[in-house]
């Protein structure tokens, strides 16, 4: 049986996921993301692809289609024209999943992008019937995907939804990796929460790792963890309210790594939106995706499926 591929290369982990033509999710994968150089080794990419195939037993001659997501803006001819957290070189990557699976096309997208394809086929758009509507991804990079009457739109350089790099605070000094400062990622992202814990850690205690250590702090009641997952629903509720004055959405959705810890922060993302928002678009719904962190893997691998044709 022919099968498609979605990949998810993610600023921590590659998340893949083997679906029949059909769009059937026959056994998923995931594997530590690694730096991608046209002059670089592939053997780590070997031995993850190695892992997923295996795993079923599938030859790789049996994937016809490949989608793959990366964390990066994509500009026209697959260009990725920032790309903050990943050493990822796109054309390399590329060339090797053609000889890797050398009957299958790739279809190349961001992260974010795929994130809401994903959602709108069988997470929470799908469930609510919602066609205008955003989702942010939350990670280690902070992106969004828009689909506006069903339909997913991308801009004249393919910026729409990089609200990562929305500025949400001007007077912060704290850098971002395109070059700017006040960045809603610096807020909203992994990095940002562990960053934010450790300055409001009275002692300047370093002892918070991962956002996972910041949301278990928090739930043991640490006073600096429980300030920075504030700030971080703050500034992203505050994000999501510049964005409806642009977009106006029946939904926004939260996908991403973070968004399967939501429920240590929705509560107070919804009720700051509510405080920010223009009036008319304070009632706007704000979820977790059905599809948690499997957004972008569905999206990439929904992309994969309609670029075979209507035959399959
Ligand atoms: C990038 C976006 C990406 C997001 C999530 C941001 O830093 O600019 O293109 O979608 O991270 O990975
Ligand atoms: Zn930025």
């Amino acid at each position: 049986e022919d099968m498609v591929l979605g990949i998810d290369v993610g600023g921590t982990s590659t998340k893949i996921g083997i679906f029949t033509v059909s769009g059937t999710l026959l056994s998923r994968h995931a594997f530590p993301t690694v730096a991608v150089r046209a002059d670089g080794s592939f053997a780590k990419l070997d031995e993850g692809y190695d892992a997923v195939l295996s795993r079923i037993g599938v030859e790789s001659s049996r994937i016809v289609s490949i989608g793959l997501a990366v964390p990066g803006m994509i500009a026209a001819e697959d260009s990725l024209r920032l790309c903050p957290n990943v050493d990822l070189d796109l054309r390399a990557y590329k060339s090797y999943l053609r000889v890797r699976f050398a009957r299958a096309s790739v279809h190349v997208m961001n992260d974010a992008d795929a994130a809401v394809l994903g959602d709108m086929w069988k997470g929470s758009a799908a469930e609510r019937g919602a066609t205008t509507f955003a989702l942010l991804t939350l990670g280690t990079g902070v992106g969004a995907g828009v689909v506006v009457n069903g339909k997913l739109i991308s801009g004249n350089n393919g910026a729409v939804g990089e609200i990562g790099h929305l500025c949400v605070d001007p007077a912060s000094d704290v850098a971002c990796g395109c070059g700017r400062t006040g960045c809603l990622e610096q807020f909203a992202s992994a990095g940002a929460l562990v960053r934010m814990a450790t300055e409001y850690a009275s002692d300047g205690w370093g002892g918070y790792e991962s956002a996972k250590d910041v949301f278990d702090a928090a739930g043991a009641g640490d006073k600096a963890a429980r300030a920075a997952i504030e700030r971080f629903a703050d500034r992203l509720a505050f994000g999501l309210s510049q964005m409806a004055c642009l977009l106006d959405p029946e939904l926004f959705v939260l996908g991403g790594g973070l968004s399967v810890s939501a429920e240590a922060f929705i509560g107070v993302v919804r009720e700051r939106y509510r405080g920010y928002a223009l009036e008319v678009c304070r009632s706007t719904p704000i979820v977790a995706s059905a599809l948690g962190n499997d957004c972008g893997m569905y999206g990439a691998a929904y992309r994969a499926m309609k670029k075979l044709g209507p035959a399959g």
